[in-house]
């Protein structure tokens, strides 16, 4: 399974990314995990417009799931081949009244699910897409927010994305045994201290260790959190490898 992050700066957009999506490849299947601001055009450096086979939207905040209203755009108005066919697309509850709500100006109410095929995400939930079975486990954060887990059949391999999230025991349960755990570290250790919100390096450092996690890969760190200091205190308390997630870093796992 091959991940690619196609965007991973937290809560709004940086200089140099743009905010949460992640690529996830394997026996030519593509799932897109989240679509935040300005990701849609970093997605098609890595594959087509029209490649992906389903995306799956971690909670509806903007910096996950805005670029959605761009993509519905390039779906619905195709000229070349005409309307593209409905995808799935997993959210929480309400995902569809978010998006058209977001757009404003829809051409029908029922021209998103016409290249969109909504589907509610369980608390918790598991399905197969693909090669892949997805698990989904609810998490702390202000708005019904999931932390995705993947498991490619064939080879066993596993990733988990925390989504946005503070501490909690769900995160911990899903994440367990990971060959790859990519999760936020938005705050910094000793500064923020807000809780059910989001994580610090230490804390990702900690369930990765506790979880015994192949490689740690930090990711949504905001422009105004230092990076280096989150990647230190992981590394403080976590054994493996650990990486702060970069636009198109691409990983096998
Ligand atoms: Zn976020
Ligand atoms: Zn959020």
């Amino acid at each position: 399974m091959k991940l690619t992050v196609v965007g991973c700066s937290g809560s709004f957009p940086s200089a140099e990314s743009a905010c949460s999506s992640y690529l996830v490849e394997a026996d030519g299947y593509r799932l897109l995990l989240d679509l935040g601001n300005g990701a849609l055009g970093e997605l098609q450096r890595h594959c087509g417009l029209y490649d992906l086979d389903a995306v799956v939207l971690s909670h509806l905040h903007s910096d996950h799931c805005i670029d959605m209203c761009a993509y519905f755009v390039a779906r619905y108005y195709r000229h070349d081949g005409g309307r593209c066919p409905a995808i799935p697309v997993y959210g929480p509850e309400g995902t569809e009244q978010r998006l058209v709500t977001a757009y404003d100006d829809v051409p029908s109410p029922e021209a998103m699910s016409e290249v969109f095929d909504f589907r509610t995400l369980g608390r918790p939930d598991s399905f197969e897409l693909g090669p892949f079975t997805v698990r989904t486990a609810e998490v702390a954060h202000p708005v019904q927010a999931y932390a995705v887990r993947i498991e490619h059949r064939e080879s066993g391999r596993v990733l988990v994305y925390s989504g946005d999230t503070g501490p909690c025991g769900a995160l911990e349960t899903l994440a367990e045994g990971a060959d790859l755990f990519l999760c936020e570290a938005s705050f910094t250790r000793g500064k923020e201290q807000i809780p059910d919100l989001h994580l610090n390096g230490e804390q990702a450092g900690e369930i990765a260790q506790r979880t015994r996690a192949g490689r740690l890969v930090l990711t949504h760190v905001p422009p105004w959190t230092d990076p280096q200091v989150n990647l230190r205190d992981a590394k403080e308390v976590f054994e493996g490898p650990v990486d702060v997630a970069r636009a198109g870093a691409v990983y096998q796992v």
